[in-house]
């Protein structure tokens, strides 16, 4: 029989046992690995990206200024999909949006903010020098400007000019679907309808050397919205989540139904619960098909996510989807699986 002593000592060394396992299994909050930086990005934007977020992490830096520089990089190649060259609202204005989340649950983000090249650093100002988490519109411009951000002028990149002018034609009041094309590369590529460009976000999330993990997000959301439009990008849980003990997910697509099932959050929950980047991702764009039905034709949705062990994967809606990653050994694009392999 066993004595009350030796059962404690037996349920001592099982409960040490399953944590081990645990550990091994790589559930969410075991130990961060370090000393193997690792960025990744959404579409083949983010092979430029994560050379400048390499600058940073290359060099023993940190995540969160790895994930700022990166997609710095992006908003400034002034190209029709982010930042101040890219596809205006249907009135012709350019508005941006952007969010960055560090390791320690600091967050800061931009919605609705104009003329201003860098919307990712004042994201990362809101998050360093105020109380708050969001600042939109004209007051997130007051703030960029009294924080020493030049105001530009609007200037469409051509491609954007001329994507704006095709959609004037049809004077069609409505935005097309993000990320929606029939080429090449899929249905769902990141290319363009009829000549126009829709596909307008680069998100990033980084693991640095000491194992933190960080994330940014930044994007001049739909073409051709309506005024005042927001999407997911600029919402931290939606665009974007960092939990240091678990791991970091970023969206892009159709940023309505990104927000609806509080998209990244909803992933790295996932990975707290034991799932891969992967299957995590692959449950929540699960989740998006459900709820839109025969509608989940009509859109793109990609969650790209990495763990805290540096392990990273992606989900789409569609087929068309890739991410860029750079590691010590490693700069490849990564083609995403799908739900639906039109
Ligand atoms: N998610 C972005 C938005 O809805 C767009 C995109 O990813 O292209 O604003």
């Amino acid at each position: 029989m066993i004595n009350r002593r030796k059962f404690i000592e037996t349920s001592a060394l099982s409960t040490a046992a399953i944590a081990l396992s645990k550990v091994a299994s790589g559930n969410g909050s075991t130990m961060a690995v370090k000393g193997k930086p690792i960025v990744i990005s959404t579409w083949n934007v983010g092979l430029n990206a994560n050379k400048a977020a390499w600058d940073v992490l290359g060099k023993g830096g940190k995540a969160l200024d790895a994930v700022e520089k990166g997609v710095m990089q992006t908003e400034s190649e002034q190209s029709c999909c982010v930042g101040l060259g890219a596809s205006p609202d249907r009135d012709g204005y350019v508005t941006l949006d952007a969010c960055i989340m560090d390791e320690n649950f600091n967050c800061g983000s931009v919605a609705f903010l104009e003329r201003i090249k860098h919307p990712i650093s004042v994201a990362r100002r809101v998050m360093e020098k105020t109380p708050h988490v969001m600042l939109v519109g004209s007051g997130a411009q007051q703030f960029a400007v009294s924080e020493g951000f030049p105001l530009e002028e609007q200037k469409l990149s051509t491609d954007a000019q001329k994507n704006y002018e095709n959609w004037l034609r049809k004077s069609e009041y409505k935005p097309p679907a993000i990320n929606v094309e029939k080429g090449e590369h899929g249905p769902f590529a990141p290319s363009k309808v009829n000549g126009e460009w829709n596909h307008d976000t680069i998100g990033m999330v980084a693991m640095d050397s000491n194992g933190n993990l960080s994330g940014s997000c930044t994007t001049s959301g739909a073409g051709f919205k309506m005024r005042g439009r927001v999407g997911d990008s600029p919402i931290i849980g939606a665009g974007l989540f960092v939990d240091n003990e678990v791991g970091a997910c970023t969206a892009t697509g159709q940023g309505e139904d990104v927000i609806r099932v509080a998209g990244s959050h909803s992933v790295v929950e996932l990975m707290r619960q034991g799932l891969s980047p992967e299957a995590a991702c692959k449950k929540i764009i699960q989740r998006i098909a459900k709820i839109k039905g025969a509608k989940a034709k009509e859109i793109q949705v990609a969650f790209l996510a990495i763990n805290n062990k540096g392990q990273h994967g992606a989900f789409a809606l569609h087929r068309g989807f890739e991410y860029a990653l750079k590691s010590g050994t490693d700069e490849r694009m990564i083609k995403s699986k799908s739900l639906f392999n039109d």
